[in-house]
Order: C-alpha cells, then sequence, then structure tokens
C-alpha cells in the first residue's frame, strides 16, 4: 500500500501554479506570524510541522513572504477559489467545460478532503 504523503507534500506536489488561483489574504493585513507561516494565513491557528500546508514563496513589492495554513482553512479556500474560478478565467471554455485549472483545483479539493 503506498504511504499517503502528509498534507504539505500533497499541496505541492500540485502544480505550484495553483497557489495563485487561490486568494489569499491582503499582506497588509497579516501579523507577522501569519506571514511567517507560524500561524494559518486565514484563521490565525497555530501550525506545527505536521499539520501546515505550505503556499509556497509570495513576493509582494519587494517583500517576500511564505504563508502556510491548516488543512480546514485550506479546504475552504480550495472550495472557494474552485467555485469563483470560473467567474475571473478568460481560458474556461464555458459553463459546462472547464479548462485545466479549475480541473486541478477540483482534484486539490478531493484530495484535501480525504
Ligand atoms: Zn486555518
Ligand atoms: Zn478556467
Amino acid at each position: 500500500m503506498p504511504e499517503v504523503p502528509a498534507p504539505s507534500t500533497r499541496l505541492m506536489s500540485n502544480p505550484a501554479a495553483l497557489v495563485p488561483h487561490i486568494p489569499l489574504p491582503r499582506l497588509e493585513l497579516l501579523s507577522d506570524a501569519r506571514t511567517r507561516g507560524a500561524e494559518c494565513v486565514w484563521g490565525g491557528e497555530r501550525l506545527t510541522v505536521e499539520t501546515a500546508i505550505d503556499l509556497g514563496k509570495h513576493t509582494d513589492n519587494g517583500f517576500s513572504w511564505f504563508p502556510r495554513a491548516c488543512l480546514r482553512c485550506t479546504r475552504s479556500a480550495v472550495r472557494t477559489a474552485r467555485d469563483t474560478h470560473p467567474d475571473r478565467c478568460t481560458e474556461c471554455p464555458g459553463p459546462t467545460s472547464l479548462c485545466d485549472t479549475r480541473r486541478a483545483l477540483h482534484d486539490l479539493l478531493l484530495e484535501l478532503l480525504r
């Protein structure tokens, strides 16, 4: 039986290209602990190596930050990203067919719900 990787590994094994499609809170509204990834970027929960999901490196006006999140908040953020994606996407061919990004967001959500 294949070993189940930790959540952070799972998210990062997905294309890092997905992260820009998951809306994050505005940097200027975040505490220092949240920009460092010590606390969940959305809910402020204290994170550990086991629970944290790595959202990659972000750069805003030359400032680099490394948001991480808990599983619960990541799920709801990915769900929101998936559901609102077609409104913002120029590549989605239509309401009944999905572009690769939308499909990948959907797959990621299913992974996170396991
Ligand atoms: Zn959280
Ligand atoms: Zn799309």
